[in-house]
């Protein structure tokens, strides 16, 4: 993806690689080089997603969890570089592997904070306008997305997400599930929000009551946020 933005910003015209060098900063993460990709700041205090996400989860979360993924990234694109100098290949399926899923890992992490706020401060409520039109276009109603969301969350085995997909072929919106950071995952389509069921995302709190988490969840998703990823991939 990293290589495809450098690609439009270097060939195509101004408008267009303004256009796209908006986009990761609506969703994902900003162009680095290779082994070059760093922790993003949380866009608010620790604590500010309590009582549904504590202070203690939210640390460990982002500062050790999120910045593994940062370093496994940087790691396996250092090693690729590596193997491309010296010409050995012996274990690229083992880097090639762990750079899809720390990769998946940043690229997850950099969004779910993105499109998380605190209630009061634009976390909760129902989406509006282009968001809420979408989303009653694919799922017939809010409620009927809320549901099928939180139960693909529920339902995750073991460790992974929830996400909802934006696929510009058709424009339509798609709730998937994604086991660890990765797999399960179509082509051509991006995610513009999803919730972390990974256990380090709310044990601490909910213990083995992954549904409780989940349904705490919405009281902090940042519907505005969403509505602009949405946007942002619309406007590729
Ligand atoms: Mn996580």
């Amino acid at each position: 993806m990293d290589n495809r933005r450098t690609f439009l910003k270097h060939t195509t015209l101004g408008s267009l690689a303004l256009a796209t060098g908006s986009i990761p900063h609506a969703i994902g993460y900003a162009q680095a080089p290779a082994g070059a990709h760093t922790l993003p700041a949380l866009p608010y205090a620790t604590d500010a997603l309590q009582p549904h996400i504590d202070a203690q989860t939210m640390a460990l979360h982002h500062g050790k969890h999120h910045l593994a993924y940062v370093n496994g990234l940087n790691k396996a694109e250092q090693e690729l570089e590596k193997a491309r100098q010296t010409g050995d290949y012996a274990l690229i399926q083992h880097w090639s592997k762990q750079a899809a899923f720390h990769g998946g890992g940043h690229w997850l992490h950099s969004m779910f904070w993105k499109i998380m706020a605190a209630p009061g401060a634009g976390g909760g409520g129902n989406p509006t306008g282009n968001l809420e039109a979408a989303i009653k276009e694919s799922f017939g109603s809010v409620d009927a997305f809320r549901k099928q969301f939180a139960a693909a969350a529920n339902a995750v085995e073991g460790s992974g997400w929830a996400l909802v997909h934006y696929r510009p072929d058709d424009q339509r919106l798609m709730i998937l599930q994604a086991e660890n950071q990765h797999k399960l995952s179509p082509w051509g389509a991006t995610p513009i929000m999803g919730v972390d069921v990974w256990e380090h995302a709310y044990y601490l709190t909910y213990q083995n009551r992954r549904a409780d988490y989940v349904s705490a969840w919405w009281n902090v998703v940042n519907w505005s946020a969403v509505e602009a990823n949405l946007q942002a991939l619309r406007s590729r």
